[in-house]
């Protein structure tokens, strides 16, 4: 049985209305972001070996430890290593981590996963249903509640060693990390361990800091109306200071150490193969917000990635999945929502 209900169906068709008309409003301010956002992907798409070794020179010089994953088990592999023993580790919300099943890998290894996003622990969701959102028909219980949670979250992050985060962007040409979000725990789980982990696909590359903003506003116009969310953090490596007597310290108030896990898992097999268009998606969610079987079925059925071009991006990914889109009505207003143009 659904778990939509009809007053559920409601509230969600309330909260994505809303969505679909600012969006709409944004983008008479904006006209220009998707072709502006399609530049930036074809770039990257059209020299994606050569942007990878600048990102990773990028990245080096600014400190940070680079790894590049061929796939999941690899991502898993090298994130464990870098753990180094420690049984406990924060996590914000990435649909990176499904896609290398890390919490699932992680658990099997007896390192304990904390979960810093709200959202996530309110809704207890087994499956990912939106990118930003992580359940539509879960209740907050009261304010206090919310204020006691996320006291206790930032008190034991805060003595936490390690704290794992995905990117919305990084910079090819000076190896800034950017990090989108509306809550804020993206933010103290990258800046108050002492090790901050990224794990993010080679597609999250782009070439300057201005394109790393243009992905970020079009995340936000796309997938949930808004000018820009929140919060965008951009991160040049660990913390340094150079305060005292101008001699360099790492690791002030900030990670001492940056780990890059950049992750391939086929993006440069799906380049080579012309079929980048699979992996030009921001995961913004904007495919969502207007498709009539989002709210039959889409919000149960979840996928690490979302919209109609989940089935046809798990069955590349995972080379076992048949593509369905039977249940499709082909009204196209995916294609017409996406601002990277993905047609599916
Ligand atoms: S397919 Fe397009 S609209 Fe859908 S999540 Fe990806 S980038 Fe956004």
């Amino acid at each position: 049985m659904s778990n939509t209900g009809n007053m559920s169906d409601t509230k969600v068709q309330r909260i994505l209305k809303g969505i679909s008309s600012r969006r709409a409003t944004l983008l008479k301010e904006y006209p220009n972001l998707a072709s502006q956002v399609q530049e930036i992907k074809s770039i990257i798409a059209n020299n994606l070996q050569e942007s990878v070794e600048k990102a990773v020179s990028s990245l080096k010089g600014k400190g940070c430890h680079v790894i590049i994953a061929k796939d999941a088990a690899e991502a898993q592999e090298q994130i464990l290593k870098i753990l180094a023993g420690n049984q406990r580790v924060a996590l914000s919300k990435n649909p990176v981590f499904s896609e290398i099943a890390l919490k699932d890998f992680l658990t099997s290894k007896k390192v304990e996963v904390f979960d810093t996003d709200l959202g996530e622990r309110v809704a207890g969701t087994k499956v990912d249903v939106h990118p930003w959102i992580a359940s539509i028909n879960t209740s907050i219980p009261d304010k206090e509640w919310v204020a006691q949670v996320k006291d206790e979250i930032k008190q034991q992050v805060a003595h936490m060693q390690y704290g794992i985060t995905g990117a919305e962007a990084i910079v090819e040409q000076n190896g800034t990390i950017a990090l989108l979000e509306s809550e804020g725990n993206v933010r103290f789980t990258s800046n108050l361990p002492y090790n901050h982990i990224v794990v993010a696909g080679i597609d999250k590359i782009v070439p300057s800091l201005e394109d790393a903003l243009a992905v970020c506003r079009a995340i936000s116009v796309y997938g949930m109306g808004k000018d820009i969310l929140k919060y965008i953090s951009f991160i040049s490596g660990p913390s340094r200071t150079a305060d005292i007597e101008f001699r360099m310290v790492q690791g002030m108030h900030g990670p001492k150490e940056v780990y890059v896990i950049l992750l391939d898992n086929g993006r440069f097999c799906a380049a080579e193969n012309q079929q980048w268009d699979l992996l030009k998606c921001l995961h913004c969610g904007g495919c969502l917000v207007d498709c009539p079987n989002y709210l039959n079925e889409g919000l149960e059925r979840g996928y690490y990635y979302i919209g109609k071009r989940t089935d046809v991006l798990a069955a590349f990914l995972e080379g076992t999945k048949q593509a369905e889109v039977a249940d499709c009505k082909d009204c196209s207003l995916c294609n017409k929502n996406c601002p990277t143009g993905i047609k599916v």
